[in-house]
């Protein structure tokens, strides 16, 4: 069976996260798309919330499963027996970081723990967490950018509504 780790903030969840794991989910087997708990990052939303939000919105794709961990990314993976990372690349500002971690990842895990990326559709190209946070708290609409429950979140986050 071929798994597969999407690993990322999710702070919260956007459509192109979403594309990101739809169109994994039908490469692999079984996906698990995971929360990193990041001390060294404050956000938004807290761990759970965000696993719940994940779990909401894949709820129609029977082989995708929400998790979060903590530590180094191969240590996870190790433990779960999965040997393959996505991610997904928006511009190529995404690249260099990214290459980065891959390379890291591939020489610390001893070769067992390889990253596929995933380029963005394009009508995606644009989302991030951070910009959707940033409409959701000027009050603008975030719902071409996250699914309807996703919206209200943020909403009753910044605004209590
Ligand atoms: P990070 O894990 O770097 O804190 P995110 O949780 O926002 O950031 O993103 C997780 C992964 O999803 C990253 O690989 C990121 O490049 C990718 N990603 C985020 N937004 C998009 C998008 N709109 N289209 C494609 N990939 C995306």
């Amino acid at each position: 069976m071929k798994s597969a780790i999407y690993p990322g903030s999710f702070d919260p969840v956007t459509y192109g996260h979403l594309d990101v794991i739809r169109r994994s989910a039908n490469i692999f087997d079984e996906l698990t798309v995971s929360v990193l708990n990041n001390v060294g990052k404050s956000a938004l939303f807290s761990v759970e919330e965000r696993v719940k939000m994940l779990e909401e919105a894949t709820k129609d794709l029977s082989n995708v499963k929400v998790d979060s961990f903590s530590g180094l990314l191969i240590n996870y993976a190790k433990q779960k027996n999965v040997h393959v990372v996505i991610r997904g690349l928006r511009a190529i500002t995404d690249f260099e970081y990214e290459l980065q971690i891959a390379q890291t990842n591939h020489k610390l895990s001893g070769g067992e723990l390889d990253t596929m990326f995933l380029t963005t559709s394009l009508e995606y190209a644009y989302l991030s967490s951070s910009s959707v946070k940033e409409i959701a708290y000027f009050e603008g609409d975030v719902t071409p950018c996250v699914p309807d429950f996703v919206a209200k979140e943020l909403y009753r986050k910044y605004h209590g509504t």
